[in-house]
């Protein structure tokens, strides 16, 4: 994979981000010099067109990613576990959490931690709240901020297999295949055990469990609609040591999808546990580390 370049959007209303804008939309995409162009025409046009308003404030970067080592990934396995309403679904996170091995106490901090605001000034944040697996402190150095992950995408012959495997569970839509993107990237890091996440867009109510080794779990629901409430944790072992190499993983290492994970019909949460207790959830994610 020669020749590739990083192109990244992001648009705010009021000003920039870092002046006080709100957000409005962001997106990337690893493409071959070729489509640069058009990558950065598609962006543009999808900050304008957002739900969440019209941005004054859009910034493209496009960076060479020439004599950067592209770790190749497969797709985190995918899951989708319906609950009946919104309590439901954060108990079965919860659960779900435990199951990966992250503390008890730490998955019900975590949850409260999203449902309150997560941001030190009660909103939401731009990244990730990066939680202690055994204890749930926090341990991200920026609680406004928080950590962004970055420089991830979907190699074209994976991209378009996948929109085909998940039309056939009614899944084909932009919300998935970017989580689908953004955990596998995050549960190819060795150090995180495990990520919880709900989006702050006020009409998607579904949120996810992910792990390596028990993929890509969709919970639905897990907010009430309506709800600009959003945001992830991921949960680290802060006694690795490797804090802030993980964040450095994050933040600036490049991976591309490269295979696909199964996209699995929606299953209850019983017949999810079986299929983990059998052995037949694979161990997914570490290839490259
Ligand atoms: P979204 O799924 O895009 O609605 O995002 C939900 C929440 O996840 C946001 O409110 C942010 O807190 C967080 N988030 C979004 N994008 C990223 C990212 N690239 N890295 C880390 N956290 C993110």
């Amino acid at each position: 994979m020669h020749n590739l370049y990083s192109v990244k959007m992001r648009a705010a209303q009021g000003g920039p981000h870092e002046a006080g804008g709100r957000h409005i939309s962001g997106a990337e995409r690893i493409v071959p010099a070729a489509e640069v162009a058009a990558a950065a025409e598609m962006m543009a046009r999808r900050a304008q067109e957002h739900e969440r308003g019209q941005p004054d404030f859009i910034n493209i970067k496009i960076e060479s990613l020439s004599g950067m080592k592209i770790r190749e990934l497969t797709s985190l396995p995918v899951y989708t576990l319906r609950a009946g309403n919104c309590g439901e679904g954060l108990h079965l996170a919860r659960r779900v959490l435990e199951l990966t091995g992250v503390d008890p106490e730490a998955a019900r901090l975590a949850v409260n931690c999203l449902l309150e605001g997560p941001a030190a000034c009660g909103r939401n944040m731009r990244g990730a709240v990066l939680m202690d697996v055994h204890t749930g402190c926090r341990l991200e150095a920026d609680a406004d901020r928080g950590v962004r992950v970055s420089y991830m995408d979907y190699h074209t012959s994976a991209a378009g297999e996948l929109s085909i495997k998940l039309a056939g569970q009614g899944l084909d839509n932009e919300h998935v295949k970017e989580a689908l993107c953004l955990a596998t990237k995050v549960a190819s890091i060795t150090s995180i055990k495990a990520e919880l996440c709900w989006s702050d867009d006020p009409g998607y109510t579904t949120g996810y469990v992910a792990s390596a080794r028990l993929g890509y779990v969709r919970i639905s629901p897990l907010k009430e609609k309506g709800s600009d409430c959003g945001g992830r944790v991921f949960f680290i072992d802060s006694r690795s040591g490797r804090l802030m190499e993980t964040v450095r993983q994050l933040e600036k290492e490049p991976c591309l999808i490269t295979a696909l994970g199964m996209i699995n019909a929606e299953m209850p949460y019983q017949m999810f546990v079986k299929n983990i207790s059998t052995g037949r959830v694979p161990d997914y994610g570490l290839s490259g580390e």
